[in-house]
């Protein structure tokens, strides 16, 4: 795929980060296809699109972006983002499939924050057009597109993804693939080292975080991060980087399990770490 080619955009998975990068794309004007096998999903997810869209922006918006339950309605994209779970099982079936479903010419890209490019790349039947596209959230404000490039990536593949990414007035980085990418091996052991802190008694969690937004100017601390990320989504990553780094700094602590447990997740259920009017 050359690199202005990319003019629709499928996008798998309409949660969290599913509905930002719908909502990016059609601001640029793509025309994208929002798929989940959840009906509700799909239309929450326009209801938050609407909710962080400028009023006049969004006829543009809703005319750009069609929902589906079908993966099939994805056949016409020439780049399909899935953005499902963080399960690399549940990633790889929907890989697989779209592989079939796709056009042979089709960039697939996956926006996992954590597994391995080279791991998921083998459910891609022609991996040189596979690629990472970790978006953050929410992708219409954060300015960075961590691209994971994999073994077999092509340099073609990158060129095209990058290009995109600068259309939309995107900074895109472009790295070798490691579990958990710069940002999560970065970001997590963070995260992991504040909950040890409120686990030994060291500090409450409102000072932990105070000390990094007033210390260290970081514009939020590391539980309202994680709260703003998902506890199960954070959880997944912790557990996902412990088992392929085999490094103690990324072993989830039984705090965060218990809490997403209780169905504590975050700014999504109104309460993580802290609670949400
Ligand atoms: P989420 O739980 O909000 O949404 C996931 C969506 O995927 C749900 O709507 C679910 O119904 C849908 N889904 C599950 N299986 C499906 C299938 N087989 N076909 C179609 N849809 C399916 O999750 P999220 O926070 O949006 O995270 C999605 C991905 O993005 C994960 O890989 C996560 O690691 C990554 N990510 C998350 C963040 C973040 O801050 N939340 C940031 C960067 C990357």
């Amino acid at each position: 795929m050359a690199q202005n080619e990319i003019k629709k955009v499928g996008v798998v998975g309409a949660g969290t980060m599913g509905s930002g990068i719908a909502q990016l794309f059609a601001l640029y004007d793509y025309a994208v296809v929002l798929v989940d096998t959840d009906d509700s999903a799909l239309g929450q997810a326009l209801v938050n699109i609407r909710a962080h869209t400028d009023p006049h922006l969004w006829e543009q918006v809703e005319g750009r972006i069609r929902t589906s339950t079908a993966l099939e309605d994805v056949r016409e994209a020439d780049l399909v983002i899935e953005t499902v779970f963080e399960d690399p099982e549940v990633k790889k079936e929907i890989l697989r499939k779209l592989s079939r479903i796709c056009s042979r010419s089709a960039i697939i890209a996956t926006n996992t924050s954590s597994i391995s490019i080279n791991e998921l790349s083998q459910a891609v039947f022609g991996p040189s057009r596979f690629i990472g596209m970790h978006f953050m959230n929410p992708p219409k404000v954060i300015k960075l597109i961590e691209i994971v490039k994999g073994k077999k990536t092509s340099e073609e593949t990158v060129s095209a993804v990058g290009w995109l990414a600068r259309e939309m007035e995107k900074e895109p980085i472009v790295i070798n693939d490691t579990p958990g990418f710069v940002s999560n091996r970065l970001l997590f052991a963070l995260i992991g080292e504040a909950i040890r802190l409120l686990d030994s008694g060291v500090a409450t969690k409102e000072d932990i975080d105070a000390v990094m937004k007033y210390g260290v100017q970081h514009p939020m601390g590391p539980f309202e991060l994680a709260d703003f990320i998902g506890l199960d989504i954070a959880l997944s990553v912790m557990k996902y980087l412990y088992g392929e780094l085999k490094d103690e700094k990324y072993k989830p602590s039984p705090t965060i399990e218990k809490l997403v447990k209780e169905g504590k997740l975050g700014r999504k259920t109104r309460e993580g770490f802290f609670k949400y009017g």
